[in-house]
């Protein structure tokens, strides 16, 4: 199947190779199953045609060699002086029972014709004696029946006879004459019926002396009165010659193959051959196979047919799907589930399908998941959760962009722990780290949304609160302040922080804003510590705009 390599090229082929198989199967197996019985049918029909046909031969054979044998013993032997008288006696019995159509010949013992009814034109014979069923005829015994001569041809025409002759004896048994009867083969009423059948349409009969090896008779004119075919022509004509009677299978001197039968025709030793060709006997197993190969081909070629109309549609879905599917590899569309219209195996196929496409999506979203935490964690403090610095320097310039174009405030609340290196010193830095863990969460707390943490390093933290002028950033950070210093700290107690908070300036660069912030953080630091401290105005024109 190299070049079938579609789905509709392979399904045509199965069928195809299915039909094959199916007329095999029945050419093989079915076909010599019909065919024996038919065999032997015929073979058994074929003999008793012969069976039927030698009997009838007999019969007439027979009623013959009666009517000669009841003349010899008719005739009177006075009137074998009388020629005339004699002859016209056999004209008489031949009237009143015309069985010899040819003649009726009474001869002297010494084989000279005596009288002869009706006398051939151009017979010219004087004597019979070197005739074979003359010299039979003469030394006959008393019981023995009318004797058959050897088939052959007359001298006069040449028309194929047969004679059948018997003894005339007189009152002391002393054979006086013979008395013989000939009678063409061909004679209406005798074996017209033989030769000129037909058996079928192209089977016909032979009668076979084998006495003689001649053909007495045929359906072939030809044949009348050849010699048999010489031993060793033909296996079966020779087991018939030498007495087998049945049927068999043979091929003829023309090549052709044969059924015979072969029946004994009881009286004379020959036999009766019923013979067809087997092409015309067989020929119903014949057209059984010729029907089944051409409804095969019927079959195939509508099947092939059926095929090729429906597979397109049936597989309409799949091809349909597998465009779809290229095009969303291919980005022309987007990956998205196929409608499952049918529920065979292409619907089973476009499931699998859509939910693999279900599964992408899930990858897909995990993975973006985990790109926005890579994105976040680049941009927290891993200890505190709040952002580190370098988030914070990208968002502190939006901010102030922000604040610059809308003229919004933006404040900043800058705190450092309170000699957190005591702490550390005293407890380690594990614990310092849960310390500086739970100000940010206690920071966090007293936030509002729009603010945001920043560990600013070690422990300090920036607080930028967008949209607060520097009196509510005061209010928030002393609220910071407090809450931390309220705050108690498992295992270590209370800290606290001190703060300072700046106002952006107008035009005020973002360095000198949180040098400011710092700068109140350290005076903070110098007033005693846990203490909020507000910056110093900002340098040049509206300085103080939100101050105090
Ligand atoms: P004050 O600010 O009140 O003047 O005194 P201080 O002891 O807090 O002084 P300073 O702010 O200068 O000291 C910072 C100390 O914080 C130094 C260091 O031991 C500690 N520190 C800085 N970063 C960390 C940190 O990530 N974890 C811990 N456990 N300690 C830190
Ligand atoms: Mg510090
Ligand atoms: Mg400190």
């Amino acid at each position: 199947m190299g070049y079938c390599k579609s789905i509709k090229c392979r399904l045509i082929a199965l069928g195809v190779l299915l039909v094959i198989i199916g007329i095999l199967v029945r050419l093989s197996a079915a076909l010599p199953a019909v065919q024996k019985p038919v065999h032997d049918l015929m073979a058994a029909e074929q003999l008793s045609i012969a069976t039927y046909v030698a009997r009838d031969v007999d019969n007439r054979i027979q009623v013959r060699r009666a009517l000669i044998h009841e003349l010899a013993a008719m005739l009177p032997p006075a009137l074998l002086e009388q020629p005339a008288l004699l002859t016209s006696w056999l004209g008489e019995r031949e009237r009143l029972n015309p069985l010899f159509n040819r003649s009726l010949l009474v001869l002297a013992p010494d084989g000279h014709p005596l009288a002869e009814y009706s006398a051939m034109p151009g017979r010219k014979r004087s004597s019979y004696a070197d005739l074979d069923w003359f010299a039979a005829a003469l030394a006959a015994n008393r019981t023995a029946p009318p004797l058959i001569g050897r088939p052959r041809r007359d001298d006069v025409d040449g028309a194929p006879i047969l004679v059948v002759a018997a003894p005339v004896r007189d009152a002391g048994n002393r054979t006086r004459a013979v008395l013989a009867g000939i009678v063409t083969l061909d004679a209406k009423g005798f074996l017209d019926g033989l030769l000129q059948s037909r058996l079928g349409s192209s089977g016909g009969f032979l009668l076979i002396s084998p006495a003689d090896k001649l053909f007495v008779g045929s359906s072939d004119p030809a044949m009348v009165l050849q010699p048999t075919p010489a031993q060793g022509t033909n296996p079966l004509h020779d087991r018939a010659m030498a007495g087998y009677r049945g049927t068999g299978i043979t091929v003829n001197a023309k090549g052709i193959e044969e059924l015979s039968a072969m029946a004994t025709v009881p009286g004379t030793g020959w036999f009766v051959v019923a013979r067809t060709p087997t092409a015309e006997v067989f020929q119903p197993v014949t057209e059984l196979r010729r029907i089944m190969v051409r409804n095969a081909f019927a079959t195939m070629t509508g099947m092939i047919l059926i095929l090729l109309a429906l597979l397109p549609r049936v597989l309409r879905p799949l091809t349909s799907a597998a465009r779809s599917i290229r095009e969303m590899a291919e980005g022309k569309r987007d990956l998205a589930p196929l409608p499952v219209t049918r529920q065979d195996e292409v619907g089973d196929l476009v499931l699998g399908f859509n939910h693999l496409v279900a599964k992408l999506h899930e990858k897909e979203q995990a993975l973006m998941q985990t790109m926005q935490k890579l994105d976040q964690l680049a941009g927290t403090d891993t200890l505190t959760g709040a952002w580190n610095r370098r988030h914070f320097d990208e968002v502190v310039d939006r901010e102030l962009d922000r604040s610059r174009r809308y003229g919004h405030a933006l404040a900043l609340i800058v705190l450092d722990l309170d000699r957190f290196k005591e702490i550390n010193d005293r407890y380690g830095h594990v614990e310092g780290d849960r310390v500086l863990q739970e100000v940010a969460s206690c920071m966090r707390e007293a936030l509002r949304k729009p603010d945001s943490l920043t560990r600013w390093g070690g422990e300090e933290f920036i607080v930028l609160m967008p949209d607060t002028g520097i009196a509510s950033a005061a209010i928030l950070a002393e609220r910071l302040r407090s809450n931390i210093a309220a705050r108690h700290i498992e295992g270590i107690g209370t800290v606290t922080a001190s703060i300072g908070v700046a106002e952006l300036g107008t035009s005020e660069q973002r360095n000198a804003w949180l040098a400011r912030a710092d700068a109140a953080l350290y005076r903070a630091k110098q007033a005693g510590r846990n203490r909020v401290e507000l910056a110093d105005a900002a340098q040049g024109a509206g300085l103080t705009a939100h101050a105090h």
